[in-house]
């Protein structure tokens, strides 16, 4: 009776409190930030990517064919992946994760930093997009350098684990190394104070270039492909398991990066993808994004012990 009387009242006096603190929690995670507007770029984008590919794609090879007919792991993967991504829950999850603090301190961070005034004003609207694209290019080449680097590849091994392509596989990414390129975005939209709208077109037009590079499209696209955006089957390589091919092609949207830092490696003959030793795709989704945290854990503390 004097067990069930505590517990009541328990109960009573922290309900609220957690009810307050998972509320902040959702206000915070931005669910609330999901529009119909969103909803419908992000499937518009999926639709016409699937009908790209089957109009230059044989029906047994597309991704509609992969991703609804007998998917497999890896399909299954890329599918819920992006189903994370529409609704908005990585963000979710991180918030939940780490009870709102990384989220709490990056709005103080930015509340104190020295930018009412942006650093560099550009008056012409075309100039600064321009700028905007390379360097926010140049951004994710040295972030996706780094992501191949041991303690990061715990986090990146998600995405170059499929062993198929579905025009999904874009949005196979760990939630944690999603988080750091969007907190690396905001912070290039703070120091350029660049209008929302030219940051809505950016996304545009790197997340049809996404798609386009993990569809199964044959496309080299000529000079373009070689010297100035990265083409699908340049991204091909990327994802290749063969070791003549590990660190090529790390851009994302310009291959000139890659051209630049002696990284580029064009696609000779057709190529395995996916990882050498793949411990991914046997179980679920979830048991993935988990191996991916504890390989952190463990990579993490692996360098602070001794060298052997
Ligand atoms: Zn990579
Ligand atoms: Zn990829």
């Amino acid at each position: 009776m004097l067990i069930a009387a505590s517990i009541a009242i328990v109960l009573y006096c922290f309900v609220p409190v957690v009810a307050q603190i998972v509320q902040k929690l959702v206000n915070l995670s931005g669910i609330k930030n999901l529009t119909l507007q969103l909803l419908f770029y992000q499937v518009g984008l999926v639709v016409v990517g699937l009908l790209i590919e089957l109009l230059f794609v044989p029906t047994n090879e597309s991704s509609l064919k992969k991703l609804i007919h007998q998917p497999s792991k890896s399909a299954l993967n890329d599918l819920i992946s992006w189903g994370f991504t529409l609704f908005n829950l990585e963000n979710f999850f991180f918030v939940f994760c780490t009870f709102g603090i990384f989220h709490f301190l990056m709005s103080k961070f930015v509340e104190i930093l020295p930018f009412s005034k942006p650093f560099f004003e550009i008056q012409s609207p075309l100039a600064s997009f321009i700028i905007l694209l390379v360097l926010s290019d140049l951004k994710n080449y040295i972030w996706h350098r780094i992501m191949h680097n041991n303690v990061f590849w715990s986090l990146h091994a998600f995405h170059h684990s499929a062993t198929e392509f579905t025009i999904l596989t874009t949005y196979r990414t760990h939630f944690l190394q999603k988080i750091v390129s969007v907190v690396l975005d905001t912070f290039l939209f703070i120091i350029f104070n660049v209008p929302t709208i030219q940051f809505f077109y950016l996304r545009a037009l790197q997340d049809i270039q996404q798609i386009l590079q993990h569809s199964n499209v044959n496309w080299n696209w000529g000079w373009i492909g070689r010297w100035l955006l990265v083409s699908p089957n340049a991204h091909k390589i990327h994802h290749s398991t063969n070791p003549m091919h590990f660190d090529k092609n790390y851009g994302n949207f310009l291959i000139i990066w890659d051209r630049i830092f002696g990284t580029y490696a064009p696609l000779e003959h057709r190529i395995e993808i996916g990882i050498p030793t793949n411990p991914y795709n046997q179980s679920n989704y979830f048991s993935d994004i988990f191996r991916g945290i504890l390989d952190l854990k463990t990579a993490f503390f692996g360098l602070f012990s001794p060298k052997k």
